[in-house]
């Protein structure tokens, strides 16, 4: 911890992943853009309960994706 987070972020912790989730994608977007370390980019979370929504994480695509197990647009369509 830095201090230097803002405070008014708006995310909560995602425990099965142990990361910030970010209610709306654009929120995550935001923060990933602010973050600047790198290609980084949002994407919904790997362990939301069917049925319920997703929330968005930042960070790397998870290793299905990274590995080309399940395509990055797929992805994306079968979590909205
Ligand atoms: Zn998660």
């Amino acid at each position: 911890m830095t201090g230097r987070e803002k405070p008014a972020a708006r995310y909560a912790l995602c425990r099965p992943c142990g990361k910030r989730a970010y209610l709306t994608r654009k929120v995550a977007r935001a923060a990933a853009r602010a973050a600047n370390r790198g290609p980084m980019q949002a994407y919904p979370c790997p362990n939301t309960p069917e049925g319920a929504q997703a929330m968005w994480h930042v960070g790397h695509m998870p290793q299905v994706v990274r590995q080309g197990l399940v395509g990055k647009d797929k992805w994306l369509k079968g979590r909205r």
